[in-house]
């Protein structure tokens, strides 16, 4: 699951529309932010094996990221920390807390069984990503559910600013779709870092280029 995340921040969005969308982007994909951490320190653990279907990820060990009382822990604390950075925004706790536990939700449907439920022990997964295609059309059905409710959002000065972040997006995905599995667990870590932060940082241009529209 890669663009399906970013749809339930694009969602968030148009609830909320003066919290950052580089917050929601990001607390998106703060599990993953943290899994690419863990992984580079060599703390949690993946193996790269091309002949499964889907993902070629093994995903064998990650209780601190991806386990659900570490995802409850990591969404109360974004939560926490929303609500001192926007304590005048009422929803902002709720919202980034809700984004964030969003991502363990959406890789139970398609991981294969490597979520914990507790600390180690049973593990969950519902494997779509054995069916690449139905994975693939549930994350674009996602996309542009949300991408449609937040584009209309926009205001027109806008909406070419935001079309190109959707684009990239969609280009982002299409690599993940095209590209060879990569070579060791640190470069599917340092390629996941550089993506998840090139749509943060998108976003936050994107906005700061709304308010100079808005300012003009
Ligand atoms: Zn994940």
């Amino acid at each position: 699951m890669f663009i399906g995340h970013f749809a339930v921040a694009l969602a968030a969005k148009t609830k909320a529309p003066t919290l950052p969308l580089w917050t929601l982007m990001s607390a998106s994909q703060l599990l993953d932010f943290a899994w690419c951490a863990l992984i580079l320190a060599g703390i949690e653990k993946v193996r790269i094996d091309p002949t499964l279907r889907g993902s070629p990820f093994d995903l064998y060990d990650m209780p601190y990221t991806h386990s659900l009382p570490a995802a409850l822990l990591w969404s109360l604390a974004a939560g926490f920390a929303a609500s001192l950075a926007f304590p005048r925004l009422r929803l902002a706790a709720a919202l980034i807390a809700g984004t964030v536990f969003s991502h363990w939700l959406l890789d139970l449907m398609v991981h294969r069984p490597d979520l914990s439920v507790g600390i180690s022990g049973i593990k969950l997964g519902f494997g779509l990503w054995n069916w690449p295609g139905i994975e693939l059309a549930l994350e674009l059905t996602l996309f542009f559910a949300a991408a449609i409710l937040w584009w209309r959002d926009g205001g027109a000065a806008v909406r070419m600013r935001a079309l190109a972040l959707l684009a990239w997006l969609l280009i982002l995905q299409l690599i993940d779709e095209i590209m060879p599995p990569p070579s060791s667990p640190a470069m599917a870590a340092i390629s996941a870092l550089a993506a998840y932060v090139s749509v943060s940082v998108a976003a936050w241009r994107l906005e700061l280029h709304n308010q100079r529209v808005r300012a003009a």
